[in-house]
């Protein structure tokens, strides 16, 4: 037996023996046991006891294209015979990364027309909140340096990352945020908006950014940063309002609007950019996942030609960048990815088909006692468990509720996230009609599992 199969045969106490996974409890997980993903395919992944399961989660919010794009991979191995890796550091350049770059902002509004690279999406918040102090630096306003995001967000787990989130288990460890970044709530109207209606509680969440402007200074505040639909935090969409009171305030207030687009991006809210489907312009815009499917690790901000000109023109030396900024490999694997949602035009299918339809069979669980509102925008969308629907009232022990439909519904070979008391979709774009039929009856069957165990 080689060594690599002996080791295979004992993955399982390898892993607990060596290896510490992200976001998790290790000792829990060392005592459970991890499972062991070998296989990919379209929309669904195999285990290593061969069980399959519809991946409704795209790994994590990432594989766009779905698993097994031979093209993908012949692309990778042509950029691996070719030249594997070359910098962007010293005056040089790789045809894959220029080409990324044009294609990338092909696809932005007309005032975005610049691309720095990053090797992950976390990385791309902490380049754009240099580039937004800078900007205003280079523009005679260096006390202009606080950032505003908000509670619940997520932006990544670097300092900066983590910091940007509104994540206070995070914020716990590592005595974060560091200096300089504020959070103000979030449009989450199920969970928050009382008595008001969504519409009103759009506009009052928002009108907090104004209120912290003014209590920091607008001299003082150089951007406010967030997700167009919260990801990590729940799938939140906000209400209607929302965002044109936000991107009004931004304005009046001369504060850069940077919207993460890490998850949005690539066509999962049914446009190229989930800023697009909320009519709003960033002048920052970081992205990773969906930009490669996951396929290889690339991330980049996406730079508007108001701080673009600025960043290009007049800063001088912009000190900062990656090993791996413009990785020429990673590059071909995301051309090709986007050549792919191009050529199958998978965000008209998002956005005119599969994504109404997943709306649709979600919508059809709210008869359900225990679900109290489904939001669903292109292929991005949650579930809202609740115990009592008459007045939103909400399980006492929501992470239950969520794990309880989870693990049923993973038991029965559909992999959902679950977020406190929301269910999470994200599933690869290409994913069939009846594949979210599926998708719904099994959620179905665990809703009334874990109805019938959070009964007691
Ligand atoms: N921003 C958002 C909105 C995200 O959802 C994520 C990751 N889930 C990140 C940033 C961080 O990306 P990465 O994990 O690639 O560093």
């Amino acid at each position: 037996m080689s060594n690599l199969s002996a080791a295979a045969s004992n993955l399982g106490a390898l892993d607990a023996a060596h290896h510490i996974h992200p976001f998790s409890d290790m000792q829990k997980l060392n005592a459970a046991g991890t499972r062991i993903i070998e296989r990919g395919e379209g929309c669904y992944i195999f285990d290593n006891h061969g069980k399959k399961y519809l991946d409704g989660f795209a790994g994590l919010w990432c594989v766009n294209v779905g698993y097994g794009r031979k093209e993908i991979t012949e692309a990778v191995m042509r950029q691996m015979n070719e030249l594997p890796y070359y910098n962007t550091f010293f005056g040089t350049t790789t045809p894959p990364t220029v080409l990324l770059a044009q294609k990338i902002t092909s696809h932005a509004g007309p005032n975005i027309n610049r691309v720095f690279f990053t090797g992950s999406g976390s990385e791309a918040n902490d380049t754009w909140f240099r580039m937004a102090r800078v900007y205003w630096a280079t523009l005679g306003k260096p006390e202009k340096k606080m950032v505003i995001a908000r509670r619940n967000g997520y932006h990544g787990s670097t300092v900066v990352g983590a910091s940007l989130g509104g994540m206070k288990y995070m914020h716990e460890q590592g005595a974060l945020p560091i200096e300089g970044i504020v959070h103000i709530g979030q449009p989450y109207w199920y969970g928050e908006g009382a008595d008001l209606s969504p519409a009103e509680f759009g506009l009052k969440v928002a009108r907090e950014l104004e209120a912290k402007i003014d209590e920091l200074g607008e001299d003082n505040v150089a951007a406010f940063v967030a997700e167009p639909i919260q990801g990590a935090g729940g799938v939140i969409v906000p209400p209607e309002t929302y965002w044109p009171e936000i991107a009004r305030i931004c304005k009046a207030r001369n504060i850069l609007l940077v919207v993460d687009e890490v998850i949005c991006g690539f066509g999962r809210t049914g446009q190229w950019f989930g800023h697009q489907h909320f009519g709003v312009e960033p002048d920052l815009a970081p992205i990773a996942k969906g930009l490669s499917s996951g396929y290889l690790p690339i991330g980049g901000v996406m730079v508007s030609d108001r701080v673009g000109e600025v960043l290009v023109n007049e800063v001088g030396d912009f000190n900062h960048g990656f090993t791996y900024s413009g990785h020429p490999v990673c590059a071909a694997a995301a051309l090709e990815n986007l050549r792919i949602i191009e050529d199958e035009k998978l965000v008209e299918r998002v956005r005119d088909d599969v994504g109404p339809y997943l709306a649709a069979g979600l919508k059809s669980l709210e008869d359900h006692p225990m679900v109290g509102q489904t939001q669903c925008v292109g292929l991005m969308a949650a579930v809202q468990l609740v115990e009592d629907k008459a007045d939103r009232k909400r399980f006492e022990d929501k992470e239950k509720a969520g794990i309880e439909v989870r693990n049923h519904c993973l038991a029965n070979g559909l992999v959902l996230r679950a977020t406190g008391d929301r269910m999470l979709y994200s599933p690869p774009l290409v994913i069939s009609r009846s594949e979210i039929d599926d998708m719904i009856t099994i959620t179905r069957n665990g809703l009334d599992h874990a109805w019938k165990v959070m009964q007691g």
